[in-house]
């Protein structure tokens, strides 16, 4: 994994690099971010990089301990995670990995253990984990994964370096999901549904978001002010519980992001597959009253995560959206 393969975290990427060809690398590194935006694959590039016998501040991808951490097997390597069917990390997982630390690498100039994901270790493993973090065995560098740094011991968070990962935008969701296969319809489909994980797009089914994407799109080309049933019966058909407002809703800011890219010159859509439909939005109205609707769009869904009801925004929104 070379850096230039992680997509979306530039600046972390850089500031690692840096710290490479300086010398710099902290002893212990907290990842804060949703899980599949690329946490762990940037871990996995920056030891990659750190262990490689070719380059200085990246993975060269062939010498023999780039070819050991690609296929997984890399000895000064240990990764600590729950246990098949156990909810928490346990301490004894911790005083294992401690055992290992203490041990001269195998081959690597360092120990590296990675533990994920963190505010999933019990109590006593966090203890635990304190004391390692304090007296560091040899020059062991240590990881940390989580989806919330503020669920960790605020002395474990104390004594790592916090960086904090983004969400993955929806395009480079889409670039990620086709480098693993994925064809680009489906992917285009699957990314503005992600939430910006790379993760929760694979765990989508996307013959029913097809469907669904159907539904919405002429849901929408019917809505006109004129025939104020339109706005009410389509706002009855999409609506559901917050989940399924908040998914319609990163379902519309995918559209209508498309129609003003598509306004404004540009022809790189996520939705390849609906393009007549997208253009149609584009062409119904002028740019700027639809980038006052994806504003709109952005206030419902912050509104409906803060628990306004679903079906009332809607109304308000393809109220909205009727007025062309
Ligand atoms: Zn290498």
């Amino acid at each position: 994994m070379a850096f230039a393969d992680i997509l979306g975290h530039e600046r972390i990427v850089e500031v690692l690099r840096r710290s490479l060809r300086t010398g710099k690398i902290a002893h212990a590194y907290l990842y804060e971010g949703n899980s599949g935006c690329g946490r762990k694959k940037t871990a996995l590039a920056l030891i990659q990089a750190l262990f490689c016998r070719a380059l200085p501040d990246d993975a060269c991808g062939v010498c023999p301990s780039c070819r050991k951490i690609t296929a997984g097997n890399h000895g000064d390597i240990h990764i600590i995670e729950p246990l098949q069917d156990k909810r928490d990390i346990s301490i004894e997982q911790l005083r294992a990995m401690q055992r290992e630390l203490s041990l001269r690498p195998y081959e690597a100039p360092r120990k590296v253990c990675m533990i994920e994901p963190a505010e999933r270790m019990s109590v006593n493993a966090a203890n635990s984990l304190l004391k390692t973090l304090e007296e560091p065995p040899g020059n062991a560098l240590i990881i940390l994964l989580t989806e919330n740094a503020g669920m960790l011991l605020p002395t474990i968070r104390s004594r790592c370096q916090l960086m904090r990962f983004s969400h993955l935008s929806p395009e480079h969701v889409r670039t990620l999901l086709e480098k693993t296969g994925i064809d680009p319809g489906t992917a285009s489909l699957l990314a503005p549904m992600s939430g910006g994980s790379v993760q929760q797009a694979l765990g989508l089914d996307n013959e029913a978001l097809s469907a669904r994407r159907e539904v919405v799109l002429s849901a929408l080309a019917r809505l006109d002010i004129n025939q104020i049933a339109t706005v009410f019966d389509s706002s009855e058909e999409l609506s559901g519980n917050r989940d399924e407002t908040l998914e319609l809703l990163d379902m519309m800011l995918s559209f209508f992001r498309d129609a003003v890219h598509l306004a404004a010159g540009s022809s790189e859509i996520l939705n390849q597959n609906a393009r007549p439909a997208i253009e149609a939005i584009s062409r119904r109205r002028s740019l700027t009253r639809n980038l006052e609707l994806l504003g709109n769009i952005h206030e419902t869904r912050r509104a409906v995560q803060r628990n306004a009801n679903s079906k009332l925004a809607l109304d308000h929104l393809f109220m909205n959206i009727a007025v062309v």
